[in-house]
């Protein structure tokens, strides 16, 4: 069983110990000690990292200097032990001194000692109990019980930075699971025997094994940095200490880029994209009417250019500047509607858009045609037997409209 120094004194960042017993954890080196700081994660909040330094034991007593760093990668809890997962093997028996990777545990106990208040907030301000809570590597969430709205959202906020800027005394108490229960714990503890108890003076009293800042003035601030419904409740998620900070870099970075961009304040971009997106309709409206008015004058163009009339059917094969398979697909139908055609529209812009048609009535398939130029000339595409739409072929371009000529004049072009 490993002593848990971080339960009492959850600012040891230096501690020395023995080796008690060295495994193999997913094939890689591990020590159990027989006291540690380091966290193992649970209860939300991730694991501890930091080094190993090891020195020869001999009769019981330290020997000589501690040797070289040693990475502690992982550290796991494993029933009553701490398993610390080590980049080099140590040695049974032998001394160490851990040093835990401070950065990165102090923002753990600001993030943790947060969720905290923010849960004691929602709970004490709208009875909106936390049903669970997880520590990521930017931001954490809490998952409420019921939806919040923004404005609940902002006033939780907003009472979690009073009761950090008051800089409360944030106890660890040990009672028995008798006497927790005539404490106003904030959840009901899942555990028998001796609880372990966060005491946010005269505001939260929670059951927790993590490890949290003595002072509440320590996390520094928090932000909710987004909020969504989840599981018939809400997920929020907020940030502490530097982490706060980062999340507002990162969103004042984009704001700034955004209104340099619009020529707006920040309060007038919601209106300002509102007034872009009607813009972008009423063009793309406009856009589409000289689109199929072009089309048309670009098909009865086709028509005239070829030999209309004299055969049962035509082919026509063109190559098109500056239109999309939509707008080939437009100009296409236009044709096999007007005349007795089969009709192979392409892109000038590599790798080549190509749309085939053919007018009703003719028994020829254009998918057949289409499939034997992908076969030639590479991309993709599908369709109907009178409609065929096929992108990303590579090639000379006159070389690939003979191949499409010479295919659909092979075809059954008669009516049927
Ligand atoms: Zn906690």
């Amino acid at each position: 069983m490993t002593s848990r120094i971080y339960y009492t004194d959850p600012y040891c960042r230096r501690f020395e110990a023995s080796v008690i017993k060295t495994l193999v954890h997913d094939g890689r080196p591990a020590a159990l000690l027989d006291r540690t700081a380091f966290y193992p994660t649970s209860g939300g909040q991730p694991f501890d990292m930091g080094k190993f330094f090891e020195a020869d034991r001999v009769d019981g007593e330290r020997r000589g200097p501690f040797g070289s760093a040693i990475d502690v990668l992982e550290t796991i809890d494993l029933d009553d032990d701490v398993v610390h997962v080590l980049s080099a093997a140590v040695i049974e028996g032998a001394s160490v001194r851990g040093e835990i990777d401070w950065t990165r545990r102090f923002d753990h106990m600001q993030q943790h000692t947060g969720q905290h208040i923010l849960s004691a907030a929602f709970d004490r301000l709208f009875e909106n109990r936390t049903v669970s809570f997880h520590m990521g590597s930017d931001v954490s969430s809490i998952d409420l019980q019921r939806e919040a709205s923004w404005e609940h959202i902002a006033r939780a906020e907003g009472e979690a930075n009073r009761i950090i800027s008051e800089n409360r005394e944030v106890a660890i108490r040990f009672v028995t699971s008798e006497h927790a229960a005539v404490l106003p714990l904030r959840k009901e503890p899942s555990r028998e025997g001796t609880l372990r108890l966060i005491d946010v003076k005269d505001f939260d009293l929670s059951a927790c094994g993590g490890t949290h800042v003595a002072r509440t003035g320590e996390i520094g601030s928090l932000v909710v940095t987004a909020a969504e419904k989840f599981k018939g409740g809400a997920r929020v998620t907020f940030a502490c200490g530097a982490r706060a900070v980062r999340a507002f870099q990162s969103l004042r970075d984009t704001v700034s880029g955004s209104v340099r961009l619009l020529s707006v304040l920040p309060r007038e971009l919601p209106s300002a994209i509102e007034r872009m997106q009607a813009e972008a309709k009423d063009l793309r409206r406009t856009l589409r009417g000289f689109q199929e008015a072009l089309a048309a004058h670009e098909a009865a163009r086709l028509i005239a250019a070829s030999d209309v009339g004299s055969g049962p059917a035509v082919v026509i094969v063109g190559a098109l500047d500056a239109w999309d398979a939509n707008g080939l697909k437009a100009i296409a139908t236009h044709i096999v509607g007007q005349a007795n055609a089969a009709v192979a529209l392409f892109s000038t812009a590599p790798p080549h858009p190509v749309v085939i048609a053919r007018s009703p009535g003719m028994s020829l398939d254009v998918t057949a045609v289409l499939r034997e130029l992908v076969a030639s000339f590479g991309g993709r595409g599908g369709g109907k037997a009178d409609l065929a739409q096929g992108g990303g072929l590579v090639g000379n371009l006159s070389d690939i409209m003979r191949a499409a000529r010479q295919l659909l004049e092979r075809g059954p072009l008669s009516l049927s």
